[in-house]
């Protein structure tokens, strides 16, 4: 791990009704792609403005560098902040709107001028130094925005819902854009989003939030592959979440019992036998037609309702025990709806669930 350049220490924030922040604790290395990810309501935006300081926490301790900053106004944080509004200056040229931060700085006319065009490069709007920013489309004044921020050499850039404004698939040609540009920065990057595409695509580590608390902070294949909760596991699309029971255990290994089958989970956790326990499997390992039989587990059940979606087929599906899941496969399978059908899955698809 790279050194610390970000560390929060237990902060809380609450408002009349609400907690943002419940003893949150984190660091970030420098130059990670951070992500705060979590539904609408869950504390993204004041977590990170509390880093910007634009809000004071109500306790905890927030570190840059290795100095709390708690009581350092936001001018003085050297950070750089983008919007999901681009907020640039109208009645500015995009040259103008960049070297904003640069002039106010005291920089020379030369080293602004040169910085300018390095960094339309750097977010490929070469030579537009003389559009006026207001005339140039959303994806483009998100780039204006962002050549502004990272102009005046920020510690950290802070990204609040940067690419919601912009339609679907300009929003997938900047995601890969931003993970560019943060690559070629070395810049730490603190974005935040409700959506689990985009902090998959981008993040070096996420961190999933539900009111105000990190509910768990890992890599992006980690978070998808092992959710580690409930709230975590029913984030993220595509993952289904059963009640289990535990059929036996020891030695690190637990039988678990679940749609009238049971399957060996290896994590190295203990568990009474007839304790009821949460597990998750994500949909594209639970296999139907062909592949189900050469699974080794297999189970039966109703085929409830498919699911055209393009790419991919859901097939929502009845088990024995009455609890329903989805299996994804990028084929037709064979069934009808309401008949019966074999799904199949190996042991290691199996999750087990901290609550
Ligand atoms: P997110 O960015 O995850 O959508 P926010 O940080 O914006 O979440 O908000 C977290 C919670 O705090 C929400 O319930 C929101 O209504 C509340 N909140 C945010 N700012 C204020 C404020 N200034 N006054 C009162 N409540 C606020």
């Amino acid at each position: 791990m790279t050194a610390t350049i970000l560390e929060l220490r237990r902060v809380c924030k609450g408002f009349e009704r609400t907690i943002a922040a419940a003893e949150l604790s984190l660091a970030v290395g420098r130059g990670e792609f951070f992500t705060f990810l979590g539904p609408s309501g869950s504390g993204k935006s004041t977590i990170l403005r509390m880093i910007a300081g634009l809000e004071r926490p109500d306790s905890g301790q927030i570190l840059i560098d290795g100095r709390d900053v708690v009581r350092v106004p936001p001018w003085r944080r050297n950070l750089g902040m983008v919007f999901q509004q681009y907020a640039l200056f109208p009645h500015m040229t995009v040259a103008q709107n960049v070297a904003y931060g640069l002039k106010s700085r005291g920089r020379g006319r030369r080293e602004v001028e040169r910085r300018v065009s390095e960094m339309l490069e750097l977010v490929g709007l070469a030579g537009m130094q003389g559009r006026n920013a207001t005339v140039l489309s959303g994806g483009e004044q998100q780039r204006v925005a962002l050549a502004r921020a990272l102009a005046a050499e920020p510690t950290m850039l802070l990204l609040d819902e940067p690419l919601s404004a912009l339609d679907e698939k300009i929003r997938r040609g900047m995601q890969t854009e931003l993970k560019r540009i943060q690559r070629r920065t070395g810049t730490t990057f603190l974005y935040v989003t409700h959506d689990q595409e985009e902090a998959l695509t981008m993040s070096d580590r996420i961190v999933v939030l539900n009111h105000g608390q990190a509910v768990q902070c890992d890599a992006p294949e980690a978070i998808y592959q092992r959710p580690r909760t409930r709230f975590t596991a029913e984030f993220f699309r595509g993952c289904n979440v059963l009640d289990g029971v535990v059929a036996s255990a020891g030695a690190g290994r637990l039988r678990v019992r679940f749609g009238g089958v049971e399957a060996t989970v290896d994590d190295g956790r203990a568990a009474a036998p007839g304790a009821k326990i949460g597990l998750a499997i994500r949909g594209e390992n639970l296999h139907l037609g062909m592949a189900a039989a050469s699974c080794p587990i297999r189970l039966a059940a109703r085929l409830d309702e498919v699911v055209y979606r393009g790419t991919n087929i859901d097939y929502r599906l009845g088990l024995a025990d009455g609890q329903s899941v989805v299996a994804t496969s990028t084929r037709r399978e064979p069934g009808e709806n309401g008949g019966a059908v074999t799904v199949g899955f190996a042991d290691a698809a199996v999750v087990l669930l901290d609550d």
